[in-house]
């Protein structure tokens, strides 16, 4: 089911300051898709998502879930978070310890005075879509941190809901196990073929688990997009760099080719992906570690640039050098083969593709 969000503010009085949790924000969540909010912390993702749950009361907008209006300031429609037919999964499960697995999952259909027979057969049901059948007596303190988890997966979606949500659902486990559970989680996901509105910090989680990553700051929607052209293809610095390691260059457009866009950089003069934006406008240059592929000489020629490696850190599947080249410092990927030493002259071809363009 699709979400549609209008106009939505929300602020907050905190000692005699106005923090504008929400500034006016305006967002469509494509039917079953999941759609991850990313932001630093404070930006107001988990805001919108108790806003959209009903938890929070913005000041004004609307929210759309389907074809229903669930919250409206000019209508003055608020429905209350047990009639939006929605799922929630909290970062701290929120799972009840003096219960058994079974009574975790059944509380929202007993709450709601569901047959006890058909709660059940849902509840068998959704244990065994969650992997955990044959749990149903197991006490919820007994379970490793991914069981939990699934089980508050189990609970949200035990009642059928149209659209399920997550607050950092996965930031209490360590990283293997997070790993794991996310790619277990996703494929629930496809599974089911729900909309999942999916609230996190980490950008490696967006990018691995995401249809669509929604950008946000300081209570703004800044950029939306697909994991790779979110990647490959930010709109601005903030977003670049927030996505993923970037190393930032200032620069000047100085001429467009067909194909390419030419900038004087502090690396010298570069061809770069596309930006259509006028001679002279001021720029930053993105560039990815895993892009610059440096080799043990110096080289000449177009988008080649030459430096000295600063430093060079051991990471397992590859060396993370910084190189100093005049008074820029880069971060790149360098082979975990190599020879290279710290001191050592090196070149490298930087390929215009991922030269990225972003307007300051
Ligand atoms: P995090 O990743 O740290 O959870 P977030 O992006 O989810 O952050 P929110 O929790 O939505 O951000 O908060 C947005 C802003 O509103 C922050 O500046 C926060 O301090 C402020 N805020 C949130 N709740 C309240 C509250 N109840 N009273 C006052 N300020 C609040």
């Amino acid at each position: 089911m699709e979400i549609r969000i209008t106009g939505l503010r929300k602020h907050y009085a905190s000692e005699g300051r106005v923090i504008k949790a929400l500034d006016d924000v305006d967002l469509t969540i494509p039917a079953n898709q999941i759609f991850t909010l990313l932001g630093p912390s404070g930006c107001g993702k988990t805001t919108l998502l108790r806003s959209i749950v009903g938890l929070e009361s913005p000041d004004a907008g609307e929210i759309r879930i389907g074809d229903e209006i669930v919250y409206s300031s000019a209508q003055r429609i608020n429905v209350p978070t047990e009639n939006r037919g929605l799922g929630m999964v909290f970062q701290t499960y929120a799972i009840w310890p003096h219960m058994n697995v079974f009574d975790n999952v059944a509380y929202p259909l007993q709450n709601r005075k569901v047959d006890k027979e058909e709660i059940r057969r849902r509840v068998s049901e959704t244990l065994a879509f969650v992997q955990l059948e044959g749990f149903e007596k197991r006490p919820a303190t007994k379970l490793s941190g991914g069981q939990q988890q699934r089980v508050a997966l189990a609970r949200a979606l035990v009642a059928q809901p149209k659209v399920i949500l997550f607050d950092e659902p996965l930031s209490n486990l360590d990283a293997k196990l997070r790993e794991e559970t996310r790619k277990e989680l996703k494929r629930f996901l496809y599974n089911l073929q729900i909309t999942a509105v999916y609230v996190t910090h980490d950008r490696v989680e967006a990018l691995a688990l995401s249809d669509t990553i929604a950008v946000m700051r300081a209570g703004r929607i800044i950029e939306t997009g697909s994991p790779k052209k979110i990647y490959f293809e930010a709109e601005s610095e903030f977003v670049a760099d927030f996505i993923g390691r970037a190393n930032l260059v200032k620069a000047t457009i100085r001429e467009q080719t067909a194909e390419h866009t030419i900038v004087d950089s502090a690396l010298g003069r570069l061809t770069c992906r596309k930006a259509d934006l006028p001679t002279g406008t001021p720029v930053t240059l993105c560039l990815r570690p895993e892009f610059i592929s440096v080799g043990a000489a110096e080289r000449q020629g177009v988008n080649t640039v030459n430096g000295t490696v600063a430093s060079l850190v051991f990471v397992g599947d590859a060396y993370e050098g910084e190189i100093t080249v005049g008074d820029q410092l880069l971060l790149a990927h360098i082979d975990p083969d190599s020879t290279l030493q710290e001191g050592d002259a090196v070149g490298f071809l930087l390929d215009p593709d991922h030269c990225l363009l972003v307007a300051r």
